[in-house]
Order: structure tokens, then C-alpha cells, then sequence
């Protein structure tokens, strides 16, 4: 099944409780503008080469368009597509006023030098200027991108279009940007495990977690956990993954990951395990923070873990979906478990168009506020019509975005 098909199906779930009429369905399905650019750049060693970029508009029914920017190889469109659609509903389930986007460059960026990082960069901006800004579409990081090239994004469209640092979210703090971004969707991820793990009878001093992926989100949200008590017992990233039965110590491993670009590889404060083994645990909480469809139809029966928190962007498959809810595995889905990252960037927007800077207590206790109150949301509606948390989910960001799109006017 295609990334978006997976997305239609989740959406149509949610549609038929909210008895949405096929015309309306195919209106917040449909995207409102796909941009696919050319972007020729040369390289270090003098050759041309030729990438695609895509940028998926899909909704602005509650106000401009917002999504990150990912650089990775197996970037397509419809990857983009369908993780645009999900911007939609996750801005609008947790509340905040912006719509759906995605980007996405085609690139293996471990390949790529800083200067060509930055030359492929300003030629996605020279291709797309004119259908991002402020008011329209907001990009922020996502996986491959960070926040120097939220910098470059924003000092390349300022030559086109004057000063103004909210065309885009997540940059530096020293140039615009928000205390408490970099940490904002790991964070979100933990406080949200917490209340889950706390709904289903649990404390965090018997929980035990494996975090798949040891990025910006996956290494927050394991600092947050392990703060909090919980045992994080195994870890990875694109090198492996790595098991420690009784803790890893995660400051030692972030420490150790800072060192070495970003990588775990060579880590020795834990065993050595694979990424495949790693899903499979025997674990209180699972946490996938890489990539999209690591849990599927062929390893869902041997998933252990009572609890999965969708830290990445569709992790698991429909098929492995419908498996686990079967057995009774609690899916905390991502467009609730992930938002605290769009929430801060919003706070981010908020402080520039106000030339006013938030603190980070403030930012922490804002992030705290709107990621219960969707969950509290969530979790009742689930309960109150015996749904999945997905379902749920969905049900809240479509009921919000359609109203917004009634209430504006359709045609
Ligand atoms: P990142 O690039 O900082 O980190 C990705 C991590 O995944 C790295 O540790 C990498 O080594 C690891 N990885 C890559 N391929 C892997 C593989 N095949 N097996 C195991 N690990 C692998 O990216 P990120 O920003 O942490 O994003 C991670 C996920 O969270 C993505 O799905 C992204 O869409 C989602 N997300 C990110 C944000 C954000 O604010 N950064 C917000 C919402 C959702």
C-alpha cells in the first residue's frame, strides 16, 4: 500500500464515523497545489548534478500552510503528499491556526558536503520563493534538515522578498528562533508517553522503553523519559541498534552520538542488536522515531510492546494497524504523539511576527498545555464512542478543518 493510500484509509475511518459525504471527503483529501522543481546544482568535484524537490500544499481552511522540509533519497511525492495531508489534521488536532504542507528533496544527504547541503538548499528556495511566505506556507526541519538550513531558507528567501524571519520556523535561536524548538516533538512524545503510560495503569519507573532512531526526536524523547525515570533499554539509529537490560545511561549516548556526526556507531555503553530486533522487545513502550512503515503486516505478531508512541510520521502500516488493535496494543497515532514540534514552531511564528521573544519555561508550559489539552481531547472522544486513538484523532482535525472550510465558503 502507497504512503497516502495508508493515509486515505485512516481518514476514511474516521470520515465514516463523522458520516462525511463522499464530495466533502474528496474536497480535504484533495491536495490544494503540488510543486515538483528541478534543482541543478554543482558540486564539489565540478560535476552537475540534477535532483527533485517537491512541495505539497493541501490545506489552508484554518490558516497558512505549515510542514517540514526533508532531505533523504527515498524522498517521492506520494511520501510528501500523503505526509502533507497529515500536517492538516495534526495542526488542527492540536489546535493550533495553520494548515498542511510537506517538502521533500530527493538526496542521501550523509553524501553531501556542508557547501553542497547549502547550494542544493538556496536553489529550492530560488525554485519555490513565490508559493512559500509568512502568510501562505511555512517550512520547518524534518528528517535530514535542521536548523542552519532553516537559516539558509530564510536568508535566501529574504533576497526575494525583504526581511521577514516567519517564512520559516525551527531556525537557530541566535538567528530568530525559539528557545526549546530543537527539543519540542521529543519532548512532546514524552509527555504524552507519560500520560498514556499513566492512563493504562502504569508508572514510569516500571516502564521500560526502546526508541527506534536516535535523531532530534528520538534522542529528546529519550532524555525526557530517562529523566523521568523510565528505563530506556534500547536505542538505535541508521548504524543498529543497541540493548542494555538494565538502562542505558542517555546522556552518555547523546554525549557519545555529538561526537561522532550524529552517529551511534561504535557506542559501547550497550549490546549491539538490529533495528528489526529492536521493535520486537519485550518492552512497556515502543517509541519509532525514524522513518515511516517500519512496523508492517510480517513483523506486527511478534511486536511485544503493549504501547506504541508514533514518534516518526507513519511508522506503522494499516494492516499492522488493525493486528495490533486486535491484540489490544495501544497506538498513541502521530499526528497527536508528534505535534509538539509544528506547536513550538508556531510559538516560533508567533514571537517573530511580534518581534517579541518567549523565554523557555514559557515555551515548555505552552507546549505542556496544548499537547493535554489535544490528548484529553483525544482520549475521551475514544473512549466515549469506543474508537482507536487514531480514529479519534482524525475524527477532531477533520471535524475542525471541515467546519473551518464550510464556514469560509466552498465555492
Ligand atoms: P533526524 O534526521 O534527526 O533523525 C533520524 C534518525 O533515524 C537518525 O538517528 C537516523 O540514524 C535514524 N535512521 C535513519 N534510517 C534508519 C533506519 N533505517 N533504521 C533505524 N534508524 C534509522 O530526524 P528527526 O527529525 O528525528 O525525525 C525522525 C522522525 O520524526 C521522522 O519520521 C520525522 O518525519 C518525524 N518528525 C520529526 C519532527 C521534527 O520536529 N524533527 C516533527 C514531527 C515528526
Amino acid at each position: 500500500m502507497k504512503s497516502f493510500e495508508a493515509v486515505e484509509l485512516y481518514f476514511n475511518r474516521a470520515a465514516d464515523q463523522l458520516e462525511l459525504t463522499d464530495n466533502m471527503r474528496k474536497l480535504l483529501l484533495t491536495a490544494k497545489r503540488e510543486v515538483q522543481v528541478q534543482i541543478a546544482v554543482e558540486m564539489d568535484n565540478g560535476e552537475l548534478q540534477t535532483l527533485i524537490g517537491y512541495r505539497v500544499q493541501h490545506d489552508n481552511a484554518r490558516g497558512p500552510m505549515k510542514g517540514g522540509l526533508r532531505f533523504h533519497h527515498e524522498v517521492d511525492l506520494d511520501e510528501v503528499r500523503s505526509l502533507a495531508s497529515l500536517m492538516t489534521w495534526k495542526t488542527a488536532v492540536v489546535n493550533i491556526p495553520y494548515g498542511g504542507a510537506k517538502g521533500g528533496v530527493a538526496v542521501d544527504v550523509r553524501k553531501l558536503s556542508e557547501r553542497e547541503l547549502e547550494r542544493i538548499t538556496r536553489k529550492f528556495v530560488d525554485e519555490l520563493h513565490d508559493v512559500i511566505g509568512p502568510d501562505t506556507d511555512i517550512p520547518a526541519p524534518d528528517m535530514g534538515t535542521n536548523a542552519e538550513v532553516m537559516a539558509w531558507i530564510m536568508n535566501q528567501h529574504n533576497k526575494y522578498h525583504g526581511f521577514n524571519p516567519g517564512v520559516v520556523t525551527g531556525k537557530p535561536v541566535e538567528h530568530y528562533g525559539i528557545p526549546g524548538r530543537e527539543e519540542a516533538t521529543g519532548r512532546g512524545v514524552g509527555i504524552l508517553s507519560l500520560k498514556t503510560v499513566g492512563r493504562l495503569g502504569h508508572r514510569p519507573q516500571n516502564t521500560r522503553v526502546a526508541i527506534q532512531g536516535f535523531g532530534n526526536v528520538g534522542s529528546h524523547a529519550a532524555t525526557f523519559l530517562h529523566a523521568a525515570d523510565c528505563k530506556i533499554v534500547a536505542i538505535s539509529d541508521v548504524s543498529g541498534g543497541y540493548y542494555k537490560e538494565d538502562g542505558i545511561n542517555i546522556p552518555e549516548a547523546i554525549r557519545y552520538a555529538n561526537e561522532h556526526r550524529h552517529s551511534l556507531e561504535g557506542f559501547s555503553g550497550a549490546e549491539k542488536i538490529s533495528n528489526d530486533s529492536l521493535l520486537e522487545l519485550d518492552v512497556e513502550l515502543l517509541i519509532p522515531a525514524a522513518l515511516g512503515g517500519v512496523i508492517t503486516a510480517e513483523n506486527a505478531a511478534q511486536i511485544r510492546a503493549p504501547l506504541i508512541v508514533e514518534a516518526a510520521n507513519a511508522p506503522v502500516r494499516p494492516d499492522a494497524d488493525e493486528m495490533l488493535a486486535e491484540r489490544g496494543v495501544t497506538i498513541l497515532p502521530d499526528i497527536l504523539a508528534n505535534a509538539g514540534g509544528v506547536t513550538v514552531s508556531y510559538f516560533e511564528w508567533v514571537q517573530n511576527r511580534q518581534y517579541y521573544s518567549w523565554g523557555l519555561d514559557r515555551v515548555r508550559q505552552e507546549l505542556e498545555r496544548v499537547m493535554t489539552c489535544a490528548f484529553e481531547e483525544t482520549w475521551e472522544l475514544a473512549r466515549e464512542r469506543d474508537i482507536s486513538l487514531r480514529t479519534a484523532a482524525f475524527m477532531l482535525g477533520i471535524s475542525r478543518v471541515g467546519r473551518a472550510t464550510v464556514l469560509a465558503g466552498i465555492t
